[in-house]
């Protein structure tokens, strides 16, 4: 590496998680009211002491984020928005993270009122990816220029721990070591044992993602009505067992929409403050998914709590305050106006020409789990994310690769050393990217976004990063620091 540093060797291969009672709700219903409750109209002071302290990137306790949540003059959201925006910028700079998600199976025994893939809706066919059908998915989705993959499950016996990892196995063996091939494979599928995270964790998973949905457990009784997901807890400790097993990288989320969500931010944050306590690692990340539109579920027409736009903006905002070091994913599902503004408060990671259908991405759209709110190609959205966000987009997957996750993430971003790698990292992997996939006005509008970057680099780091894209020109694929 052309930077040297001693945090950035291996991670540890086991976790100490302490005791914990899995039997034991940790979500207290009647102590989030109270913050809420006694937070009601604080006034402008209040407020700006909590974004005051946000600014230095120390974090919010639970009370102050209440308070944020509360607040209902529009001109202090405007300076939330903007404390979002210099936290964003400080630690993560102007890169963003790309990925795909890939379905490998819409088969489900479950039945989320909300989803497309429920076991009660009997329209939906039925598909789990042959081995061939993988690599041809996977393959397009190298075509399109993606390193990063979300693979996604339905909870079925067929979608065991063993038949994930083989076609994880699978997916990273397309193309291996001839350049263009996938890098990184995240994983997005039901709660496991211990043991069975273990196995998972053989095939070098990059995040384990599962989200809570609903941390209101009636609603979440009321909404999930079939199959192993009814059972709240057994999902809610699903991060405390991959951390048991040594899964490190974990990512968490609310499906917003089913219940209140200053109710749901509250929680989600004490689930990571527990994690943190239990395991003395949070999440990695955190994805903001809000309902949309799913064959098969009326719920999901009309969602229970609608998170309008405005509120949303708010929801990515303080998050970013609150937990300033962990990446939020944005998925395809917003449009691309929204996701543009949401890129700006913090936004990290986002998803790119996607298909929620198992196999998707070389046929047609029939078996979707929702409908998307952005058509856009792969090359549109860099295009876009070039000209109007001034942002560069990252194919990089060095972190993982080099042992920076957990803790050792999660503590070189504390110490703000991210712009040392991921900054570097995003401008290699974007002009790989350029050379071998984009348009020519894509090319030119990235080539100039490039050299604008670079001129504002000190000269040393300007020179060893020149060298790695001059050898990305000659040919050479796969750099990263
Ligand atoms: N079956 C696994 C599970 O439920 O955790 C993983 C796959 S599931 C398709 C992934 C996520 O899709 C769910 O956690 C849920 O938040 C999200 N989802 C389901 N229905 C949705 C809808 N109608 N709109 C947006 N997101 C939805
Ligand atoms: Fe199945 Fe997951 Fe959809 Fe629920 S959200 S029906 S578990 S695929």
């Amino acid at each position: 590496p052309l930077i040297s540093d001693p945090l950035v060797s291996g991670h540890a291969e086991t976790i100490q998680v302490k005791d914990y009672n899995p039997t034991v709700n940790f979500i207290d219903d009647d102590a989030i009211w109270s913050l809420l409750n006694n937070n009601q109209h604080p006034d402008k002071e209040a407020v700006r002491q909590v974004l005051e302290k946000a600014r230095r990137l120390q974090g919010l306790t639970l009370e102050e984020v209440a308070v944020l949540l509360q607040n209902q003059d529009a001109t202090v959201d405007e300076e939330l928005f903007a404390v979002a925006r210099g936290i964003k910028d400080a630690i993560y700079g102007n890169r963003i993270v790309l990925f795909a998600p890939l379905y490998v199976s819409n088969y489900c025994a479950n039945a989320c009122s909300y989803c497309g893939f429920s076991a009660d809706n009997h329209e939906l066919p039925r598909k789990t990816l042959s081995e061939q059908e993988l690599i041809a998915e996977v393959e397009t989705l190298e075509d399109m220029g993606h390193k990063r993959i979300l693979a996604v499950y339905g909870e079925h016996p067929r979608n065991n721990a063993r038949a994930i990892v083989d076609s994880i196995k699978t997916m990273y063996n397309v193309r291996k070591g001839k350049g263009g091939e996938i890098r990184r494979i995240n994983v997005n599928c039901a709660p496991m044992d211990t043991e069975d995270f273990k196995l998972l964790k053989t095939a070098a998973i990059g995040t384990y993602q599962c989200f809570q949905e609903s941390y209101h457990r009636t609603t979440y009784e009321q909404v999930h009505l079939k199959g192993r997901k009814k059972d709240f807890l057994y999902r809610l400790y699903a991060m405390h067992r991959a951390m048991e097993a040594g899964i490190d990288d974990v990512g968490i989320g609310v499906l917003f929409g089913l219940y209140d969500h200053k109710f749901e931010l509250l929680a989600m944050l004490t689930h990571v403050q527990q994690l943190e306590q239990d395991c003395g690692i949070g999440p990695h990340t955190i994805s903001f998914p809000r309902i949309e539109p799913a064959d098969g579920s009326s719920l999901s027409e009309r969602p229970p709590y609608v998170v309008d736009d405005a509120t949303f903006k708010r929801l990515v905002a303080i998050t970013r305050l609150a937990v300033p070091y962990t990446g939020l994913i944005m998925s395809t599902r917003e449009n691309a106006e929204l996701r543009r503004e949401l890129l700006s408060l913090g936004v990290s990671q986002i998803s790119a020409g996607s298909r929620t259908t198992p196999g998707g991405y070389n046929q047609e759209d029939d078996a979707a789990q929702f409908s998307l709110g952005d058509h856009r190609s792969m090359d549109e959205v860099v295009l876009d994310l070039v000209k109007h966000s001034h942002s560069i987009p990252s194919f990089c997957t060095g972190c993982y690769r080099k042992g920076r996750t957990g803790d050792h993430f999660i503590g070189l971003a504390k110490q703000q050393f991210i712009g040392k790698f991921c900054q570097p990292n995003a401008l290699i992997t974007f002009k790989e990217y350029l050379n071998d996939y984009a348009s020519e006005q894509t090319r030119k509008a990235g080539e100039a976004l490039i050299a604008a970057e670079l001129d504002k680099l000190s000269p040393a780091r300007r020179r060893n990063i020149e060298a790695c894209l001059t050898r990305t020109d000659a040919g050479e694929r796969d750099i990263y620091l």
